[in-house]
């Protein structure tokens, strides 16, 4: 389990704009595009998802800048376990002392 989980993260950055248009199919002609609402920039913000431009056909819409595996969800799930014993730890220790 462990070897298993040495290279794994609770997430992994990609660069959406190295990935092919949705509409086109063409790879490398992705580029970040600028909010053009404040729903729009408090979504990105907020969110793992940017506006993208096509620079070929014009295509414009959201992408992920983040992906989760399933090993990703076995970290996640681990962390929460973790956080989860220490704090039962940490309560028995304080009900004790208080
Ligand atoms: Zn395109």
């Amino acid at each position: 389990m462990i070897t298993y989980l040495r290279r794994a993260r609770a997430y992994y950055i990609i660069n959406p704009a190295m990935q092919e248009c949705p509409s086109c199919k063409t790879c490398g002609t992705l580029m970040r595009s600028r909010s053009r609402s404040t729903f729009e920039k408090f979504f990105g913000r907020l969110t793992f998802y940017k506006v993208y431009r096509c620079k070929k056909c014009g295509w414009r819409g959201k992408l992920r800048t983040i992906a989760i595996t399933s090993k990703s969800l076995l970290v996640i799930f681990l962390y929460i376990l973790l956080i989860l014993g220490v704090s039962l730890i940490t309560h028995q220790i304080l009900k004790r002392l208080i």
